[in-house]
């Protein structure tokens, strides 16, 4: 599932290729994942790209917003020659789009290439085609004014950013508080306490703090408050770092599916020797959810 920091690799990624363009047209070849009428949003410009947790949001002129969550299994493909590719990997990312998985095309004109030949555009931007693709559909786009969107029941209730400086320690402690008796790696992803911290990096935060993921939050000391903190965002960091978990796989030069976490320090490693201590990386579940850890350096 595509976590923070491959939705702001995609955030990044989008915001140098759509940025000033228009859409022209959306066409649903999934109604169901679609959510208002696409049409307000044709013939709108692009103002800004936003990540608000795990999801994405694309400002538009007219006051509307194109909110993405990718949820388990979408991709956003922006193709203008180009490709540019994010959300959960799968081998036929690079094949021709749309494909079966597509739900829908978002089409692109540059009416900045129309701008008198006298002025001094170098090159100007290919318009293309912007591809929202979903195998297992519990994905969606919905089309939102923007003034209402901080009120939209999607992001009313996220806590802070935890890249953002209002994320202090302080407040991850008063916000974890609320589940006291829950473990610390469990208690982590709940999107109240703080944003788009989910299961590969929930694993990856408690490694850098040396915490046992298994800890009751009540059993924090302040020490490990903030250890925790810095490690939740030195866990994204690191990924943001490396494109996040969808790229690695990529570099296969082979398309083979492979392990696109190579960067992570726990996560999928059970058995390995860890990174830090020369431990052995352990897999155990909580919440239904794999948890990994270096018993040896986590405490
Ligand atoms: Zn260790």
């Amino acid at each position: 599932m595509p976590e923070l920091p491959e939705v702001e690799t995609i955030r990044l990624g989008l915001s140098k290729k759509i940025i000033g363009l228009k859409i022209t047209k959306i066409q649903l070849l999934s109604p169901k994942s679609f959510l208002g009428n696409p049409n307000l949003a044709e013939g709108k410009k692009v103002l800004k790209i936003v990540r608000f947790a795990k999801m994405l949001g694309i400002e538009l002129s007219g006051d509307l917003t194109l909110l993405f969550h990718l949820k388990m299994t979408g991709q956003l493909i922006y193709d203008d020659g180009n490709r540019l590719i994010g959300g959960h990997p799968t081998p036929d990312m690079r094949d021709s789009m749309p494909n079966a998985h597509t739900r829908v095309v978002f089409s692109f004109s540059d009416d900045r290439s129309y701008v008198s030949p006298k002025a001094k555009l170098k090159v100007p931007a290919t318009a293309g085609f912007l591809y929202f693709n979903d195998q297992r559909r519990f994905g969606w786009v919905k089309v939102i004014p923007s003034v209402i969107l901080s009120e939209a029941k999607d992001l009313k209730n996220l806590g802070p950013e935890p890249l953002q400086k209002e994320f202090t320690w302080e407040i991850l402690k008063q916000n974890l508080l609320r589940h006291k008796s829950q473990p610390v790696k469990v208690a982590i992803m709940d999107q109240s306490v703080i944003s788009g911290v989910g299961n590969i990096y929930a694993s990856e935060a408690c490694f850098e703090a040396k915490l046992d993921p298994r800890k009751k939050v009540k059993d924090l000391t302040e020490e490990e408050f903030k250890s925790l903190h810095q490690g939740i965002i030195t866990a994204l960091q690191n990924g943001i770092k490396h494109g996040g978990s969808s790229r690695a796989h990529f570099v296969d030069p082979e398309g083979k599916r492979g392990y696109y976490l190579d960067f992570a320090k726990v996560y999928m490693k059970e058995g390995r020797k860890c990174p830090r201590c020369g431990g052995v990386v352990t897999k155990i579940t909580q919440a239904g959810r794999g948890t990994y850890f270096c018993p040896k350096c986590q405490k």
